[in-house]
């Protein structure tokens, strides 16, 4: 892993941040967050000018590295206070993750896909993010291991798993793509004091598919 970061780097990730506030996202610790992330160490075969493209990418095993918009604004919807503990569902390439590891949130990360999740466990901590990583279906949820303030979905499920509704703590949020195969909405669920549900819907986006029990199979 080449961990360089040079002024070319930094030249192009200042304007992908620009990009990202001219398409909405305002919260500025998120923004400082992708500021600061070498987005371009986790391409694998480091095409620096792709890394900092506001665009989704290959990382292998038929998975994607979600577009930095996708990234950023799932973040903000998330809104992560520091020491919060937060679940991620779908580890990928790990970029999600620094960025919530930036946010200050105690991370627990769960990939389905082996060839990901050594590879992931493997790079993050030598950047500095130390998540604690899990191999297997994160539609369940992490049962041992709830409840969490924040649940992220950073794959398109077809409905919301009742199980992490389940592992939410009171004033708890979930963010998650739900829809079909295509497109899915973002959706904010907030687990009210009383018990109840809320939810708010975010627009479109287009994710690889959530797999798993209460995923697509
Ligand atoms: N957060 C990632 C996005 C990766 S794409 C990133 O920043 O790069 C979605 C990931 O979800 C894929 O790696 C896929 O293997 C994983 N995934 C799909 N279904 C899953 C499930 N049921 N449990 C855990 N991970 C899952």
């Amino acid at each position: 892993m080449n961990l360089e970061d040079n002024f070319r780097h930094q030249g192009l990730r200042r304007n992908l941040v620009l990009q990202l506030e001219s398409k909405g996202i305002k919260d500025k610790r998120v923004l400082a967050a992708i500021g600061k992330i070498p987005r371009h160490v986790f391409f694998e075969n480091a095409l620096v000018s792709h890394a900092y493209q506001d665009k989704a990418f290959p990382i292998g095993e038929g998975q994607t590295i979600s577009q930095p918009y996708t990234v950023a604004r799932q973040s903000e919807l998330l809104d992560v206070k520091p020491g919060m503990k937060v679940l991620e569902i779908g580890s990928g390439s790990g970029y999600q993750c620094a960025v919530l590891m930036e946010l200050g949130a105690s991370v627990f990360t769960i990939e389905f896909q082996p060839v990901l999740f050594r590879r992931t466990k493997l790079m993050l901590p030598q950047m500095g993010y130390r998540p604690n990583f899990f191999l297997g279906d994160g539609s369940k949820g992490l049962p041992q291991f709830a409840p969490f303030d924040r649940i992220i979905v950073t794959a398109g499920a077809p409905s919301v798993p009742e199980p992490l509704i389940a592992q939410l703590t009171i004033g708890g949020i979930l963010v998650i793509p739900s829809g079909d195969n295509k497109k899915q909405e973002m959706l904010r669920i907030t687990k009210n004091q009383d018990g109840s549900i809320s939810e708010e819907r975010f627009g479109n986006f287009s994710f690889v598919p959530l797999k798993g029990s209460h995923g697509w199979g």
